[in-house]
């Protein structure tokens, strides 16, 4: 991650210092947010892959080859819903090394090509046990070849969330010039939620911090977890959260749809869940807020999803 634009370099150097947008007609009056309370959403997608796993894959890729565990010659191998996949099959290629991703079998079509176009192998595990079942499958070839891989093990490895306190948290401090006073995300490893948050109260300890699952176990909210019916991952920690909510699979695809028409923002159904969160929140709180959420990935990995004409759920 850079400090800022460069000329040259490689796609490396794009990683991170996303823009933060205020949204205004997706949680402006209309929505029932009282006048003098802001929505910010922190434009992830715009990261180079597409998604918010840039800055956890860069930083767990370059913590491994600082502390020896990644080296030429070795693959990059880790357990992933998607887009931390992306995001390894994207930092390989740039820094030339070779990638493979277990992955839900039932995971959308754009991403398994992506992957192989990057020239990534891809194994499918059983879709019943989502990444679960992805992680048993990378630990088995890992206990296999342990000397072939680098496992950085995303749900367990803290450069994950380092990644959002180095970066994310200190970018959302400066871009708000210290205004915010919300942060709302959702769990899936839970780097990006727990590295923010911790970073945003180390700034600021009033800054109130709340966690954002699914509202069921088998939800369709690609990305995220629902903690009570999954392995919790080892970098998650309960106690950073000021609070916890739910959203519901409808509520996140209604507002996916929303931010495409009303905001001009193509991202996926995590994102959606999130602003929904976000407005929320929003909704109750007084003027001189400033909530702030993440928009997780682009839409545009989501294309062949029904949910996006809204007749078809
Ligand atoms: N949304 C999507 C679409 C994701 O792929 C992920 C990562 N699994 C998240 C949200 C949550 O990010 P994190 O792993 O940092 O909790």
């Amino acid at each position: 991650m850079t400090t800022g634009p460069t000329q040259g370099g490689s796609i490396l150097d794009h990683i991170g210092n996303t823009p933060l947008l205020r949204l205004t007609r997706v949680g402006g009056m209309g929505d029932g947010v009282p006048d003098g309370v802001e929505v910010h959403a922190k434009a992830e997608h715009l990261n180079p892959s597409g998604s918010v796993k840039d800055r956890a894959a860069l930083g767990m890729t370059l913590e491994g080859l600082r502390s020896g565990a990644m080296a030429p010659g070795k693959m990059i191998l880790d357990a992933t819903s998607g887009n931390t996949g992306i995001a390894y099959a994207m930092i390989g290629a740039a820094l030339g090394y070779p990638v493979t991703i277990c992955l839900p079998s039932n995971a959308s079509p754009e991403r398994k090509r992506i992957l192989r176009i990057h020239g990534c192998e891809v194994i499918d595990t059983d879709p019943l046990s989502g990444t679960d079942g992805a992680q048993k499958e990378a630990r088995r070839l890992v206990a296999q070849s342990p000397d072939r891989y680098f496992y950085p093990d995303q749900y367990n490895n803290p450069a994950n969330w380092r990644a959002h306190f180095d970066h994310t948290g200190v970018e959302i401090w400066e871009q708000t010039g210290g205004r915010v006073t919300h942060f709302i995300a959702g769990l899936g490893t839970s780097g990006t939620f727990i590295g923010t948050a911790r970073r945003l109260k180390e700034y600021d300890a009033r800054i109130r911090c709340i966690s954002m699952q699914p509202d069921m176990p088998l939800h369709g909210l690609e990305g995220m977890k629902h903690m009570a019916s999954a392995v919790v991952p080892g970098i998650y920690d309960a106690s950073v959260a000021d609070e916890e909510v739910v959203v519901g699979s409808h509520e996140a695809q209604d507002m996916a749809r929303r931010l495409a028409r009303e905001e001009g923002l193509l991202v996926g159904v995590s994102a959606g869940a999130n602003v929904y969160a976000a407005v929320r929140l929003a909704r109750t709180l007084p003027p001189g807020s400033v909530v702030v959420t993440i928009l997780c990935d682009t839409g545009s990995r989501y294309l062949s999803e029904q949910f996006w004409t809204g007749d078809v759920r």
